[in-house]
Formats: C-alpha cells, sequence, structure tokens
C-alpha cells in the first residue's frame, strides 16, 4: 500500500501538538508503551499540548485524575473534552435549560445549566452504553419530536475495548435523528470548530500545529480540514484497512506515541527545502 508519508511543509515547524486521549496514550486501562515518556518530553522541550478527546462519560475532573494516576503529570487546562466543548458552546448560546443523556459524571461539566426533562432547549447526547434501554431513547426522542433540539457531544460510531470494538454515541444518535427526522449539531471531532478552539487554547497558528490520532474519521479528516498536520499512530482503534478504503490520509504515520520525539528531533534536523513545497 502506497502511504502519504512527507514531511511537514517546513521541517522543525511543528511548534504545539493536540493529542488524541482514547488509543494513543491508552486503550481502556492499559498504558500505551512510551506514552508517559513522550509527554514528559513534550514539557521538557517546552512543546505546547493539548489532550483532545470525544470521551463523553467522564468529566475532565476525574478523566485528570485518571490519567494522573496513570502517571501523567498534566493540568485540567491542558484537556479539552467533548463535554467540556458542548458546556462552552451553549453558553455562547445562552442556553439555560438541558436534559442530559450522559454517564458517569459528565454532568460536572454543566452545572451552570438548569437541568431539567420538562421542556429543555437542548438535549445533550454523550455514550450512555449499558444505560440504553427503549424507555430511555424513547424520553429522548419525544422530547425532540416536542421541539428540544439535540446536541450529540460526538458523533463516533465505534471504539476499541480491551474485549473488542464497541458501538459508540454515534449509533444512538443516527436512531434519535432517523425517527425524527432532524439532525444534531455535532460538537466533538472531527467538528472543525472543535479544534478549532483547542488551536486557540493553544495561541499558535494551526500551520504549526500537529494532530496526532489513532482514528482517521475524527482525528485525521477533523485535523486535515481546519489545516493542522496529521499524525496517525498505528495503536488503538487504528486499523490498516480503513487507509485502503478511505480517502481521508495522515500526513505521517507513526507506530505508536512512543515514536513521536525522535519523529520532532528528525524533524528539527531536517535540511528545509529549498522554497517551499520543493524537493
Ligand atoms: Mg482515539
Amino acid at each position: 500500500m502506497k502511504r502519504k508519508n512527507v514531511q511537514p511543509r517546513v521541517p522543525g515547524d511543528i511548534k504545539g501538538l493536540l493529542i488524541d486521549i482514547d488509543g494513543v496514550l491508552y486503550v481502556e486501562k492499559q498504558l500505551i508503551r512510551g506514552a508517559v515518556e513522550t509527554i514528559e518530553y513534550l514539557q521538557k522541550e517546552n512543546i505546547p499540548f493539548m489532550l483532545l478527546t470525544n470521551t463523553t462519560r467522564r468529566s475532565r475532573y476525574s478523566l485528570l485524575a485518571n490519567l494522573q494516576q496513570m502517571g501523567f503529570r498534566l493540568d485540567i487546562e491542558q484537556l479539552y473534552t467533548a463535554p467540556y466543548a458542548a458546556s462552552l458552546w451553549l453558553k455562547e448560546k445562552n442556553v439555560s435549560t438541558v436534559c442530559l443523556f450522559v454517564r458517569g459524571d459528565t454532568y460536572r461539566e454543566f452545572k451552570d445549566f438548569h437541568v431539567t426533562t420538562n421542556k429543555p432547549e437542548y438535549l445533550v447526547i454523550g455514550d450512555i452504553a449499558e444505560d440504553l434501554t427503549y424507555a430511555y431513547l424513547n424520553q429522548a426522542f419525544r422530547l425532540v419530536m416536542s421541539g428540544t433540539r439535540m446536541l450529540a457531544l460526538q458523533k463516533n460510531r465505534y471504539w476499541q475495548t480491551n474485549t473488542g470494538l464497541a458501538l459508540d454515541t454515534g449509533a444512538v444518535v443516527a436512531a434519535l435523528e432517523y425517527a425524527t427526522r432532524k439532525r444534531a449539531i455535532v460538537i466533538g471531532k472531527p467538528n472543525a470548530a472543535f479544534f478549532q478552539h483547542a488551536v486557540k487554547k493553544l495561541g499558535l497558528p494551526p500551520q504549526h500545529l500537529a494532530v496526532i490520532g489513532d482514528d482517521l474519521e475524527s482525528d485525521i479528516a477533523g485535523g486535515n480540514k481546519v489545516g493542522l498536520y496529521t499524525i496517525a499512530v498505528e495503536t488503538g482503534k487504528f486499523r490498516d484497512d480503513l487507509l485502503r478504503r478511505k480517502k481521508t490520509m495522515p500526513d505521517q504515520i507513526l507506530p505508536s506515541i512512543a515514536e513521536l520525539p525522535a519523529w520532532l528531533e528528525a524533524q528539527k534536523r531536517a535540511v528545509p527545502a529549498p522554497f517551499p513545497g520543493g524537493e
């Protein structure tokens, strides 16, 4: 298979990173070898980065605690999650009432809203996994049919667990869209606005940023859309056959995040092209 392995537009140009969490730093509770060391390398080299995730089962607070337990030294400001992005989006729109279709402690991101099932302005839909029942889904359906708008935290089809692939939020959102003939607004990756907000938070122009992820639809297609350099890792949900089928191609493929420091070092040493786009 021909791979699109290209150099950054200017060698050494990558000054910051947007890093996907699930499948890049760990798969479920299994740490990916070299992930902690790579984060330490970025910190030592003063390379700014943010961790981006479509995970909707927890708040940033418990996600941070989880990452710290695994050995990552991080700050809450370095986490950018779909539920957090949704709360910012709803605030921007001056929304005050929501119904939460989420799990775990994700509700903590929505403490500034009135949570109600009585004519909420928005129904926030995340991954509810085993909580999914006909009654639950039907309640959501009725809300949307009576005017509540759907805000999907993400629309991923599936994700990788230790026991195999697992159905994700996108399947539930699609079911509600089909039944109601209405479309959900999608907040998480690959939504361009999700990446643009994270880029803004890092304070670097997109041409100096790379996104690294295991998901071609979310991370790579999303990153391509906003002009980021895109790096796919062959861990987590990455499947070679997807590359063959998809139009989405990353700028670079690395076996795992463990290879990132050596790759960044090699970029620094690379001789610049004589003119932009030149060989
Ligand atoms: Mg991922």
